[in-house]
């Protein structure tokens, strides 16, 4: 069984000239299966393209990201919803909420989330939930859809607001900001278990130490394992296969090993 990073944009611009070699490092690291978050419209031909091309590696998430929440949403949310009807994905997302970068939209974010998890909720598909400064908005949203589950991606918050979220039965999405210096979630991690979480790496943001302001790549997913490993003290193979079952059972993948 190998690692899955649970949230790549592999398929982004700043891979294009390397996207071949940064797989072929991905697997040679045995990580061997990446599942892609969904920004808005405007990138969506080059997800559609990257999970056609690696069919058994990358699996493809749909959703309008909160900082892409514009004038236009009710047009991007149309789309996303006719796209369902017609491609395979595996989650919605990445949705939710961003009150750090700019509240113009403030209004419209919370409406285009919902309206999100009510696509989740018919289509029964997981949620990758997006929050940067916004996990207790985001927490009393998710309490009012008891029957979606998900993973609040790259988890920021407090211990009792992870806890929270894996009451609500979301998993956290650890990546690398667990290695750096001053993160709380090596407290988190250890307060939630590993049966709570999901590997992730965000690339090509947030690279682990020591790579950290590099840009990012699955291939990095087993220094977050090891990090793990290391605050719980748990064997890195055990880190290795209860987040794969969790990705597995989460995401519905096909069962390859
Ligand atoms: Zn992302």
């Amino acid at each position: 069984m190998n690692f899955i990073d649970t949230h790549s944009h592999i398929y982004s611009q700043e891979f294009e000239e390397d996207r071949d070699e940064v797989i072929q490092r991905s697997l040679e690291a045995g990580v061997d299966r990446i599942i892609m978050p969904d920004v808005c419209s405007a990138e969506r031909h080059l997800l559609s393209e990257t999970a056609q091309k690696y069919p058994d590696i990358t699996y493809p998430m749909i959703g309008l990201h909160p900082t892409e929440v514009k004038d236009n949403y009710k047009k991007e949310l149309q789309e996303i919803e006719h796209l369902l009807g017609v491609n395979k994905y595996y989650g919605i997302g990445e949705c939710g909420l961003d009150l750090y970068w700019d509240k113009t939209y403030y209004k419209e974010q919370f409406a285009a989330f919902e309206h999100q998890l009510n696509l989740a909720n018919d289509t029964q598909l997981p949620v990758a939930i997006h929050s940067r400064e916004a996990i207790k908005e985001v927490l009393t949203i998710l309490r009012k859809y008891p029957y979606i589950k998900g993973i609040v991606h790259c988890f920021s918050g407090t211990v009792e607001d992870a806890r929270m979220a894996v009451e609500l039965g979301y998993y956290l999405g650890i990546g690398g900001v667990v290695t750096f210096k001053k993160s709380n979630l090596p407290e988190i991690v250890a307060a939630v278990g590993i049966s709570n979480i999901l590997l992730e790496t965000d690339a090509p943001y947030l690279a682990p130490v020591p790579h950290r302001g590099k840009r990012n790549e699955s291939a990095y997913i087993p220094l977050i394992a090891q990090k793990i490993a290391e605050i719980t003290g748990e064997d890195l193979q055990i880190i290795k296969e209860t987040t794969t079952k969790n990705a597995v059972k989460l995401f519905n993948l096909p069962d390859i090993n």
